[in-house]
């Protein structure tokens, strides 16, 4: 039942489609190949709804089980540790270093070596390429394979970045993406997952796809999900991913806007890491504001966008701070709540210079 193709006779297809359209897998498949070009070489890439239900798919094939602990960045969106939860397995999160905003590995060798001690080797680690942000993954794949401890790289928001040569989603050995409306290429709700090995693919297609065995009749011996994308949404992303090199140019070009106008402005800093190996794909232009420094807080930065119409928003509250994590364990400094409480985000989507100009003119008159 996984692939009705228009060469099985139409009689078949009347047992249950009451549409004129039969389901054809053809624009899903399409649509993995030009991401598997894309991403280059091992690189096994399935089509799903959401980038949620990548990450979720991602940790079942990781083995992770009730009372697992699974190592995840604080300083992210919810969604990287939900699913966590939805194994029944346990967060224990880690704090961020100044420079990428992502996890610091020395944290990371912290929490490891803490939980190691008492005995509750965690099952994987979760790292995030915020904002479009490389991690540091040098550092955290070394200390992955020190420890054999696998990385799942939560590349929601990364597609198109690249870290030393590499796609973000393609260094671990498990990357997420999401297609969701915000993100850098979207299929109105949908996401995938990357994996290193083509058998492994074949897994994540089993669970998305109510874990059906191969028998004539409906046999089940797994929990199954619905989480494949659907047809439409892949001819969508299809033509999306035509666009992503010239996307990522022009979200450059507002990066490079809002660094140059803050260039001058001392205690703004934009979101930025100095090595050649970190090309953000720039999703959204972040910054961080010092009020000791500038004399405005990102509140006041906030609220004067706003007086003109100008859409701006906090970062990133830190998981371990949220109701619903706030039991888990902690390894970290005091970055990941200084980002929040000092951070905002500018308008990134597609505008316009003179548009840019108008953001330009406000952020002046507070300067
Ligand atoms: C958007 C996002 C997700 C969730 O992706 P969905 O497609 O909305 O489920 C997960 N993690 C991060 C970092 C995100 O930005």
């Amino acid at each position: 039942m996984s692939k009705v193709s228009t060469k099985i006779p139409l009689i078949n297809n009347s047992l249950e489609f009451s549409t004129q359209f039969s389901f054809d897998n053809t624009n899903i498949e399409s649509f993995e190949s030009s991401v598997e070009n894309y991403l280059g070489d091992h690189s096994f890439f399935t089509a799903l709804n959401s980038g949620t239900s990548a990450i979720h798919l991602a940790l079942i094939l990781l083995g992770v089980k009730a009372n697992d602990e699974v190592i995840c960045q604080s300083f992210t969106f919810a969604a990287s540790a939900y699913p966590i939860l939805y194994q029944k397995a346990i967060p224990v999160f880690v704090g961020s270093e100044l420079e990428t905003w992502n996890m610091c590995p020395e944290l990371l060798r912290e929490a490891i070596t803490h939980r190691i001690q008492h005995h509750k080797k965690p099952k994987a680690i979760i790292v995030v390429h915020t904002y479009g942000m490389p991690a540091k993954m040098k550092e955290i794949m070394a200390i992955s394979q020190e420890f054999e401890i696998p990385v799942l790289e939560d590349a929601a928001g990364a597609f198109g970045a690249i870290y030393d040569g590499k796609k973000c989603g393609t260094i671990g050995d498990f990357g997420v993406f999401s297609f969701n409306n915000n993100k850098i290429i979207t299929t109105y709700g949908g996401g995938g997952l990357v994996c290193r090995k083509k058998y492994k693919k074949n897994r994540a297609l089993f669970y998305a796809t109510q874990a059906k065995e191969k028998e004539s009749y409906y046999e089940h011996s797994k929990i199954g999900y619905n989480y494949r994308m659907s047809p439409v949404a892949a001819a969508i992303g299809q033509q999306e991913l035509n666009n992503l090199e010239k996307k990522i140019r022009e979200k450059k070009k507002i990066n490079t806007y809002y660094s140059e106008l803050f260039d001058a402005v001392d205690g703004v800093e934009l979101q930025k890491a100095s090595g050649n190996e970190f090309q953000s794909n720039f999703w959204l232009s972040s910054l961080v504001v010092h009020q000791d420094k500038c004399g405005f807080s990102n509140t006041v930065l906030k609220n004067h966008l706003s007086k003109y119409n100008i859409a701006s928003r906090y970062l990133w509250k830190p998981l371990h701070v949220q109701t619903i994590f706030k039991k888990c364990l902690y390894f970290g400094n005091k970055i990941a709540e200084e980002l929040f409480k000092k951070g905002i985000s500018l308008p990134s989507g597609a505008i316009q210079k003179n548009e840019l100009e108008r953001i330009s003119t406000s952020i002046q008159k507070l300067l």
